[in-house]
């Protein structure tokens, strides 16, 4: 059976970290594993940034760009020492192709010219990543994921093509057969060969993908933490990890915006019953998290979700009406249309209170679009989410801080504060 295994960002952030990840493979010799990974560190942010400044024409293009080269620079000098190994090449070549697109104008879609450059950060990770797998006797074969992950040509938000991905991704179980596979997350390909990303923090999604294609025996996604927490460490003095999340409870997480785990991740490994591993990446014995199928899980530990940046907008009608069904639809309808995600709200008899995360474009879009109401809103608020709360959980978390907006359900509560 095939197993999945993910690496994020941060497992591949340095040297040390792509000698970890050799390390879990050593330790999984005998097993069949297509690898996944993203780009090292904050490579991504350093992309865009590029991309940012490309497409704007500013001056500092190069700068941006030589440092992201450097950074990765290093990391092969750290990993490996023939100065004349073929990896310092072929990642040269692949930084040549930005250089060439650095050099033309940019396309007149922001988003095209964002996957396009964004994407490289995924492909030279991956290189590395497997040339050094090579040169350690792992024996690893490299794939392009934009053969293999099929997306319309939604840059930016690539919606994967199952029917055909599948057919891609079954080509490989040959492959895998005496060697690993080390592919990319987050990117995939159109019909017409023009690279897409799918989404910010993708590889998740991507990796689950590949596990539903290849039905595979579990997917492991490789993290800096222990496993799923009952809270961000950033934030929480003590936090626990469950040892156990049944999919409809991880999906429930993600969506008040735990960001452990990509939101599209669960559905593709629900769908096919696959078990999704979180583990610890310094601690690979460790069992982390499993989440599957299974109902058990512990509500005695109640996950805490904290949403940053958020804003409260409150709409009511200029004629002070009531917010009736027909008032409703006209609003939810705008809402729709300029891609809002409501991630809280409640009706009163005049008004309609919507959370949710602060774009001041697409606000002003709303207040444009809904000019027949009166809309105020308050910015720079904080959302929280208990699941599985008690009494003593909601006092010690919301303390003395102020709510300006809340509720509660028999399993969640949830508060906007200031
Ligand atoms: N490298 C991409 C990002 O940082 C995808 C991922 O890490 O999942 O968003
Ligand atoms: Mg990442």
């Amino acid at each position: 059976m095939i197993k999945i295994f993910k690496f994020g960002g941060a497992s591949v952030k340095d040297a040390e970290g792509v000698k970890t990840l050799a390390n879990i493979l050593q330790l999984n010799k005998s097993e069949t594993i297509l690898v996944v990974v993203s780009a090292m560190g904050k490579t991504t942010n350093a992309l865009e940034k590029l991309t940012e400044s490309y497409v704007k024409q500013g001056s500092d293009v190069h700068q941006l760009f030589g440092e992201v080269k450097q950074y990765h620079e290093s990391i092969m000098n750290d990993l490996f020492e023939d100065r004349d190994h073929p990896v310092f090449d072929d990642v040269a070549n692949i930084f040549i192709e930005i250089d060439w697109i650095l050099e033309d104008e940019p396309h007149p879609e922001y988003d095209f010219n964002y996957d396009q450059i964004v994407s490289i950060g995924e492909l030279v990770s991956s290189r590395i990543v497997g040339a050094y797998l090579n040169s350690i006797g792992i024996k690893t074969q490299w794939m392009d994921a934009r053969g293999l992950i099929h997306t319309n040509n939604n840059h930016r938000e690539g919606k994967v093509d199952l029917e055909k991905t599948l057919l891609a991704i079954k080509g490989i179980k040959e492959t895998l057969k005496d060697q690993f596979i080390i592919t990319q997350g987050f990117i995939g390909g159109t019909s017409e060969n023009f690279t897409t990303t799918l989404g910010r923090e993708g590889s998740d999604y991507s990796a689950a993908v590949f596990a539903s294609c290849l039905e595979a025996e579990s997917l492991t996604i490789w993290k800096d933490v222990p496993g799923v927490l009952n809270a961000d460490p950033k934030l929480f003095e003590t936090t626990q990890v469950y040892s156990h999340i049944p999919y409809i409870e991880a999906l429930e997480m993600s969506y008040y915006g735990a960001t452990v785990i990509h939101p599209k991740t669960i559905k593709p490994l629900q769908n096919a019953g696959i078990p999704l591993f979180v583990k610890p990446f310094m601690q690979p014995e460790e069992s982390g998290t499993r989440i599957d199928g299974t109902p058990d899980f512990d509500r005695s530990l109640p996950a805490i979700i904290v949403k940053k940046e958020q804003v409260l907008v409150s709409i009511k009608s200029l004629d002070l009406s009531f917010i009736d069904e027909a008032t409703l639809g006209t609003i939810f309808s705008s809402l729709s249309a300029i891609n809002i995600k409501i991630n809280m709200m409640q009706v009163s008899a005049l008004s309609l209170s919507i959370c949710c995360d602060y774009n001041e474009a697409k606000l002003d879009r709303l207040i444009k679009m809904l000019s027949e109401f009166k809309i105020r809103y308050n910015t720079g608020l904080e959302l929280i989410t208990i699941r599985h709360y008690t009494r003593a959980d909601i006092d010690k978390i919301i303390s003395n801080r102020a709510v300006l907006l809340e509720q509660t359900s028999r399993n969640t509560a949830q508060f906007v504060l200031k």
